[in-house]
């Protein structure tokens, strides 16, 4: 799945949104997340971010290693 790093953080400029085609980033208290699950890895939404936040979770750069998770945990079933 795609995720959503650091430079999203307070900015959720949303112009990923309408390029999803399965509706799958949601939006958060402080920045978007994709869902997992749905994410159908098409990579439509990475060059459309503004803040170039959006990474493959394996292609994450290292400053912000801790964002290879974090979409997937606040989906995660608790
Ligand atoms: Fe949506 Fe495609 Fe981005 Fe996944 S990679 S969040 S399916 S636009």
């Amino acid at each position: 799945a795609y995720v959503i790093a650091l430079p999203c953080v307070d900015v959720k400029d949303k112009a990923c949104v309408g390029e999803c085609p399965v509706d799958c980033i949601y939006e958060g208290p402080r920045k978007m997340y994709i869902h997992p699950d749905e994410c159908v890895d098409c990579g439509a939404c990475e060059p459309v971010c503004p803040m170039e936040a959006i990474f493959y979770e394996d292609a994450v750069p290292d400053e912000w290693d801790g964002y290879r998770t974090t979409d997937r945990e606040v989906f995660a079933e608790v």
